[in-house]
């Protein structure tokens, strides 16, 4: 067997889950530059950087979901695929437990976390041929709030603000269009679409996210795909719904399609959205000993290019002097004084609480007082300290805000029942959370999605937990947190930005139709 095989594994691992490829740098860098630095988008783009050098020089984590690690793996002719599944599945658990990796894979009847990443169906793993001597392992790490904005079409379609999308090439442009406007903030913008035109409705999704392995920068040697992906770049930077959402020139760093054959009855456009945080790396293999020969992506260098100088890394916040400091727990006069638009710094006691919690405050009581509180949503990467005197302890190494839509339809009557006074999460809430935030007088935050780094640095202590059956990410944390920074999105008063984003780039798109 290959003696390095394992380790080898577990190296392409931690490198994609902590250090983005030159390409994605790349994109990102060119984000930054064309924002304003004061504005929304520039302050949540420079706090983007942040994060990447930060991840990169620790090596954890970029982001708290660290996804769904599929693998792709070419192997010359008589490996043995059997024993490099199993080395593959160990690696997983190896990263999960040195804490790249959060525990993400989940039981679909019990909800029970494995622990490990390793379950049915968890890793992705798929095997290829070829007649080379060496193997390729490719690895993507695609987290779910990007994994929920992908999106798949059976033309004809009828399009919001497009009209009818036919089975042509202009019918799949709009289509991509569509997509990325549906996606808005949720999908933790700037992204990237990998998008397959035809096959079926499982090869078209496996198709379009096997788009994400080309870089950024490449050039479709299709002529007419190509034209279409430079069309949508453009368009769909348009549509200015920017960085997390928040309205800017950035909204698309990506667009990479392929095609494959189809039934003549069906015309699947299938598109995979991934985030900022795109990670994905590959390596080659000596087919002997199983070590790492090359790394793919990384133009033969293996030092990644920081982001931004180590003061600006260091100085933490970029603040423009309009922030407002906000003590927990928060008073219902100092809510209702909040409007969109203000960027908030906050410090003291917070909770956290996704899917799990949120089910479990409809029918219980929650474990802690929760009035004038902050509700974090947020499944952290925590890892147990072990103390050699004193109490053992716990560490956040990554805790970036979740997908808060999913919490839809019980935010409004958490609010209303335990007189929570703010809500933090990425993404936005809908109309009925709206409400609820007017009725009860609350705020809604959106913090910056995938600044696990960033935002664990904001957390001083963790004061305890509760809830822990539900697993570590699920698990209710009580964090004291000082000065950590969100944006108000939705406030007490009916207002939206998400709202407004949304309507403003629906009109944009209105414009695009042809
Ligand atoms: S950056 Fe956002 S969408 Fe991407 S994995 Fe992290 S939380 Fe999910």
């Amino acid at each position: 067997m290959l003696p390095a095989f394992l380790d080898s594994m577990v190296e392409l691992i931690t490198r994609t889950s902590t250090d983005l490829p030159p390409d994605v740098r790349a994109a990102m860098k060119a984000a930054l530059r064309t924002e304003e630095p004061a504005t929304r988008a520039g302050q949540a783009l420079t706090i983007i950087a942040q994060n990447i050098d930060q991840a990169a020089s620790c090596d954890g984590p970029i982001c708290q979901d660290t996804g769904m690690p599929t693998f792709e793996v070419t192997v010359p002719v008589g490996a043995n695929q059997i024993w490099m599944r199993s080395q593959i599945r160990e690696a997983v658990a190896e990263a999960t437990r040195r804490g790249k990796l959060r525990p993400n894979s989940v039981d679909s009847i019990t909800g029970e976390n494995s622990g490990d990443n390793l379950g049915p169906g968890t890793p992705i793993i798929h095997f290829d041929q070829w007649d080379h001597s060496d193997i390729e392992v490719k690895l993507i790490l695609k987290g779910g709030g990007c994994e929920n904005t992908n999106a798949q079409y059976s033309l004809p379609a009828e399009l919001d603000h497009l009209g009818r999308s036919d089975r042509t090439l202009e019918g799949v442009r709009k289509c991509i269009l569509h997509a990325v406007w549906k996606a808005q903030g949720k999908g933790c913008g700037p992204g990237a679409v990998g998008v397959c035109i035809g096959g079926d409705r499982t090869s078209g999704y496996l198709h379009a996210k096997e788009q994400l392995f080309r870089t950024l920068d490449d050039t479709n040697p299709d002529p007419r795909l190509a034209a279409i992906e430079t069309s949508v770049m453009e368009e769909a930077n348009r549509l200015a719904i920017g960085p997390m959402g928040f309205s800017g020139q950035t909204t698309l760093i990506g667009c990479k399609i392929g095609a494959l054959n189809r039934l003549p009855a069906s015309f699947f456009v299938s598109i995979a959205y991934d985030c900022w945080a795109f990670r994905r790396l590959g390596v080659h293999l000596d087919a002997a000993s199983g070590s790492i020969t090359q790394w793919l992506y990384r133009e033969g260098t293996t030092t990644s290019q920081p982001m931004l100088p180590p003061e600006v890394v260091a100085a933490g916040f970029p603040r423009t002097g309009r922030e407002i400091p906000l003590q927990a727990p928060i008073s219902l006069d100092q809510v209702r004084s909040l409007k969109v638009g203000d960027v908030v710094l906050i410090s003291g006691r917070m909770f956290t609480g996704r899917d799990a919690v949120h089910a479990h405050l409809m029918k219980h009581d929650p474990p802690v007082d929760l009035r004038g509180g902050v509700l974090y949503h947020c499944g952290p990467v925590v890892v147990k300290e072990v103390e050699p005197q004193g109490e053992d302890g716990w560490r956040v190494t990554a805790a970036g805000p979740t997908t808060s839509i999913r919490e839809e339809p019980y935010q409004a009557d958490i609010l209303d029942r335990y007189g929570v006074r703010i809500v933090i999460g990425k993404g936005g809430m809908g109309s009925r959370t709206l409400a609820g935030l007017q009725k009860s007088g609350a705020v809604y935050l959106n913090a910056i999605g995938g600044a696990a780094q960033f935002y664990a640095r904001c957390i001083e202590r963790v004061a305890g937990v509760s809830l822990m059956q539900f697993g570590t990410p699920e698990a209710m944390w009580h964090l004291d947190v000082r000065d950590f920074p969100a944006i108000v999105t939705m406030d007490a008063h009916g207002n939206s930005l998400h709202k407004d984003v949304e309507e403003a780039s629906g009109a944009v798109l209105e414009g695009l139709k042809r």
